[in-house]
């Protein structure tokens, strides 16, 4: 395991060089929970580990909810997350709502358009399945055929000529991608050649996920990021518009996932496994902290308070593999009550 990103060009050929050298500058982390469900054994798992990380090297700690996808996100979650996080006894110095720095995520995207980084695109997701289906069409749905590059001025020229909603699409080249991650080590795509030019402000003109998690995390100064290793594929397109934007990218740690008993990543509608649902049944959060001690490879008591687990947090000791949580685990989990 490596401490952090290094430029990899020496190792990779022309792999982008971003500059991820070590800094001795404070170190600054968040947690970024979308406000559209209650937090389950997985997030317990994933924030505990940011937590950690965070509050080893007396980084500061920012709570953010990525609430832009409005039609779910809520207020009520937001007030229910937090109460959980401090349920499972973590703190952090400051919390506020992606929503509240729209202005300058979509201005971001106006700047790519505005430099030639980025086209409006009309198509919705049934125009680009009919254009993959096409004899002559790309072979994989997922990468974006290219359809309205080149065709449109600016976002009012492409609605005013064809009658639809436009949003606006990265324009992508052949040239690699990647970087060395603290967890996965080396990892590189060619952004052409898994998603091509990818949205970065969708048709309802709110921004793509991977534009705003970029524009925040640089507008909050973020050192490091901790999540799901799920992830480690979109982060390529992110490092993309680090560079393109010119703003400075964390250090990743990707992680391996918290799986269900039928081996897929834990969702929010595993209901079972919610923190709410486990306090309310009585469970004690120090077993929860100890389960995720434990998996995270740090040997604990049966209880734990996240505190008492932090001088024993080391990232050379994560296990590599995924973690299953089953009836036996929520079982233990049970079996120890406040
Ligand atoms: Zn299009």
């Amino acid at each position: 395991l490596s401490q952090g990103n290094r430029p990899i060009e020496s190792a990779l050929g022309d792999v982008t060089a971003l500059d991820m050298s070590e800094s001795n500058a404070p170190v600054v982390a968040r947690l970024a929970p979308s406000p559209t469900g209650d937090l389950h054994l997985g997030h317990a798992r994933s924030f505990l580990l940011a937590w950690w990380s965070c509050r080893r090297k007396h980084g500061r700690l920012l709570l953010r909810f990525e609430d832009l996808d409005s039609e779910r996100a809520g207020q009520h979650w937001v007030s229910r997350t937090q109460e959980d996080l401090e349920w499972l006894g973590l703190d952090w110095d400051d919390c506020r709502l992606q929503s509240r720095g729209l202005p300058r995520i979509t201005q971001a995207a106006m700047d790519l358009l505005a430099q030639g980084f980025a086209y409006p695109c009309v198509c919705s997701r049934g125009d680009i399945r009919s254009a993959a289906s096409a004899p002559h069409g790309p072979t994989t749905l997922d990468v974006y055929p290219g359809t309205c590059r080149n065709k449109y001025r600016d976002l009012s020229d492409a609605e005013h000529r064809t009658g639809k909603q436009a949003g606006l699409r990265a324009v992508v080249s052949s040239r690699p991608v990647g970087l060395v991650d603290a967890v996965r080590g080396a990892y590189v795509e060619r952004l052409d050649q898994t998603c091509g030019d990818f949205l970065i402000l969708r048709r309802d003109k709110i921004p793509a996920y991977q534009l705003a998690v970029v524009v925040d995390d640089a507008a909050d100064g973020v050192t490091e990021v901790v999540r799901g290793d799920d992830l480690l594929q979109s982060t390529p397109r992110q490092l993309w518009l680090f560079e393109t934007l010119g703003l400075n990218p964390p250090a990743y740690y990707h992680v391996p996932l918290i799986l269900n008993e039928a081996g897929k990543r834990l969702a929010k509608r595993d209901a079972a496994m919610s923190l709410r649902e486990l306090r309310q049944l009585g469970v004690d959060p120090r077993a929860v902290v100890a389960w995720a001690a434990r998996c995270s490879g740090i040997s604990t008591p049966p209880r734990i308070t996240a505190a008492d687990a932090l001088p024993q947090f080391d990232w050379s000791q994560l296990p590599p593999h995924p973690v299953r949580v089953t009836r036996s685990t929520l079982d233990d989990l049970l079996g120890i009550q406040t």
